[in-house]
């Protein structure tokens, strides 16, 4: 297969030759330069490249240039070559077109020139965006095949292992490729499906996660038995903490059950994590979290269960579903939730625009005057209501239940009693979602006589409940009544610690009920459910693990 292309427009010739040859330098092995002086010229290079079937994985484009801007080009170059990043190079007096670059033609990235010395200004970010090319791109023919039936959820499961776990594979549906029933068919079997067949030929069949992350490459077993810090779930909160505990010189290792990431590696747009402009999946931001963790120097294994704690003082033992015991002196949950989702026709694809879950905090200022709606009848729901009611225009409480009474504190219902602009739809309950782009409708279905309305809406928050994963540590750390673990200030009842802490010093911010087991993310109770928040309860966690390690 011949180098995919990274295509660099200017049309001033001196600019132009220093970007190629600094772009050479770096990429020339893997990818081929081309070069061009004008939009003109770059299109009718790209249509030779489209007709010998080359791919495009990188645009670094100048915005000022005569006829045809960065922006035109790119706009129309983007069409043939969906995939393909682009870079506008600018002064700094394009910003503003840059950044609305960014929304109107999908623009990845803007660099200000002069970009000297490239190491610092241009590689990373370029680095950055052909890694993430390379992660999307079609895999190529000898990479791993995923043979199995299109709507079979065994099929579905091992797709979503490995998407998740940023393998690359190609899937081909056995009912309707000839080439997959010949590829299953070979040696005469009819295998079990799905079939994973490896480029070195092996072929598993209907593979658990575990044999299949063994093949994949993936680390499932840990190198040694001991370690510093032991985190349990490999979501944000644990990521992080793999960051900063191994860059920190903690041995670490980091289990995961299913794939890096947690919820949040199921987002398909995260808008507000600092520092991605454009937003950002979070495949992605599970896959860069996840390099980086492992390129500090924590072991993270994936397909790997913890299924017990128990603690020989100061040493904490975890037991893993194989059987194994690592000890540690440290130990950190960052297990995660699952949260109920909404399952009615249309969400999906609106989550992240205009359907959020959880928390409203941060979305409400943005919904002011607008119509929005809030799904539950607990205190969370109560409070979103309370608080978005201060902004919005409307705001609809859908409850299931006949009253609030049965889930809600009743200060909360005298308070959304005596704000005019919420408005209660008890026996109630969200039956479809629309928008093109974003939420703009909602219909509500009366669960008593089954009559619907449909009303315009901008924002739709959602709190019908959540389960935290805390079940490992039943009986060893303290938990709220709904399971989430209690740590630093919040252990006290009336006052006091709880009678099983028995040092002289106070639980650290994030430590549990015992000495040395600290909690981070969204399995703590009375905690800010988000990604950014996720990930600074790991990194915090860190410096108080520090602290608990002098004094053990
Ligand atoms: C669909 C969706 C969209 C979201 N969008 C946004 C958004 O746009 N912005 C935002 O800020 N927040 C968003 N959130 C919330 C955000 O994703 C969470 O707050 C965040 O992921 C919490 O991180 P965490 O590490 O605490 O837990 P999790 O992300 O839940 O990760 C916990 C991990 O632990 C693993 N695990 C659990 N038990 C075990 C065990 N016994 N052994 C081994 N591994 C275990 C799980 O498999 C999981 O990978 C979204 C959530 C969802 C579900």
């Amino acid at each position: 297969m011949s180098r995919p292309a990274i295509v660099a427009l200017d049309d001033d010739p001196q600019v132009l030759a220093a970007v190629a040859r600094d772009l050479r330098r770096r990429y020339g092995e893997d990818y081929r330069i081309v070069r061009a002086t004008s939009g003109a010229e770059a299109l009718e290079t790209l249509g030779e490249l489209v007709a010998r079937g080359d791919t495009v994985a990188l645009f670094v484009v100048d915005q000022r240039m005569p006829q045809m801007s960065g922006t035109e080009f790119l706009a129309r170059a983007g069409a043939d070559h969906p995939d393909a990043k682009k870079v506008l190079l600018t002064a700094y007096a394009d910003t503003d077109a840059a950044i609305s670059a960014i929304n109107e033609i999908g623009l990845d990235h803007y660099l200000m020139k002069p970009w000297d010395p490239p190491e610092d200004h241009l590689y990373p970010v370029l680095d950055d965006l052909l890694e993430d090319w390379k992660a999307h791109v079609p895999v190529p023919y000898d990479g791993i095949r995923v043979i199995g039936a299109r709507w079979s959820p065994d099929s579905y499961e091992v797709k979503d292992f490995l998407s998740r776990n940023q393998v690359p594979y190609r899937f081909m549906d056995i009912e309707t490729e000839p080439e997959a029933r010949t590829i299953a068919s070979a040696g005469g079997s009819s295998p079990a499906l799905p079939l994973v067949v490896f480029p070195d030929g092996t072929r598993l069949e209907h593979p658990d996660q575990r044999v299949l992350a063994d093949h994949a490459g993936l680390q499932t077993a840990p190198s040694a038995t001991h370690y510093d810090l032991v985190v349990i779930g490999a979501g944000p909160a644990g990521l992080g903490a793999g960051v900063y505990g191994a860059s920190e010189g903690l041995r670490t290792a980091v289990i995961e059950r299913h794939a890096t990431g947690g919820q949040a590696g199921q987002s398909s747009r995260i808008e507000n994590y600092l520092g991605f402009p454009k937003g950002i999946s979070g495949g992605d931001l599970a896959r860069r979290a996840t390099a980086q963790a492992k390129r500090l120097g924590a072991e993270i294994l994936t397909a790997v269960d913890a299924t017990g704690v128990r603690v020989e003082d100061p040493t904490k033992i975890v037991t893993l579903n194989d059987g194994t015991e690592l000890t540690c002196r440290a130990l950190l949950i960052a297990s995660g939730m699952t949260l109920r989702t909404l399952d009615v026709p249309g969400a999906e694809p609106l989550i992240g625009a205009g359907i959020w879950y959880g928390a409203a905090v941060a979305e409400a200022v943005t919904y002011r005057g607008e119509d929005v709606f809030v799904i539950g009848g607990a205190n969370s729901a109560g409070q979103a209501a309370m608080m978005l009611s201060k902004f919005a225009g409307t705001v609809r409480l859908v409850v299931r239940g006949h009253s609030l009474e049965a889930k809600m504190s009743q200060y909360l219902i005298d308070q959304i009693a005596g704000t005019p602009n919420i408005e209660v739809l008890l026996n109630s309950q969200v039956a479809d979602v629309a928008g093109e782009g974003h939420l703009e409708r909602v219909t509500v279905r009366n669960r008593g006589d089954g009559s619907e309305r449909t009303f315009d809406a901008a924002g739709l928050f959602i709190f019908i409940g959540a389960r935290p994963h805390s079940d490992l540590v039943d009986g060893v750390v303290l938990r709220d009544d709904r399971g989430f673990i209690l740590t630093g200030p919040d252990l006290k009842v009336d006052g006091a610690w709880p009678p099983s802490w028995t040092l002289d010093r106070d639980p650290f911010l994030l430590e549990t009920s015992v000495p040395g087991i600290f909690a981070a993310g969204d399995v703590r109770a009375n905690v800010v459910r988000r990604v950014a928040s996720a990930v600074g309860q790991g990194a915090v966690a860190v410096s108080f693990i520090h602290k608990y390690l002098e004094t053990a």
